[in-house]
């Protein structure tokens, strides 16, 4: 029989675990995709009761719980309304390639919707980041339907 303190050691196996894996976009989201693939274009959804503007579409409207069937095309400028610069050492897990340091990803609201969307932001200059910076999408040459390499990124932008 264990004694009081083996008793209170808590056992624990230390392990990574890598579980890649792919889910459907469903109808809504890969609309969202094929247009920024096909048409470097941004695509919501508008809710028919309350008017928001939900980037990516999403199918409910999250306040008044009503189906979303109104697409809409929305700019490819906005606001930044939060972000964070990275100093640490980051690798893309899906490329294995390092992130050029510091970066910086941003929830940037896209005009004309209701929703923030989240991107690398490229300022030059991390001293001059503020939110309500105005922004605006730079889009790949090459694109294959993903939200995160489709767009390389946002800009800032003067107006
Ligand atoms: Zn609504």
């Amino acid at each position: 029989m264990a004694n009081d303190k083996e008793k209170s050691e808590i056992l624990s196996i230390s392990a990574t675990v890598d579980v890649p894996y792919n889910y459907s976009a469903g109808y809504f989201v890969s609309r969202y995709l094929t247009e920024l693939q096909e048409n470097k274009k941004f695509l919501g959804v508008k809710c028919p009761k309350c008017n928001k503007v939900y980037v990516p579409p999403r199918v409910v409207c999250r306040d008044c719980f009503v189906k979303n069937e109104e697409f809409v095309e929305v700019s490819d400028k906005g606001t930044v309304m939060a972000y964070t610069v990275t100093t640490v050492p980051y690798t893309n897990p899906n490329t294995g390639e390092p992130k050029k340091l510091p970066f910086t990803a941003a929830y940037i609201q896209l005009d004309g919707t209701d929703t923030s969307i989240m991107h690398c932001l490229e300022e030059g200059d991390e001293s001059k980041l503020k939110t309500g910076m105005r922004v605006q999408a730079v889009f790949a040459e090459s694109r294959s339907g993903d939200h995160f390499t489709d767009i390389k990124h946002f800009k800032t932008i003067e107006e």
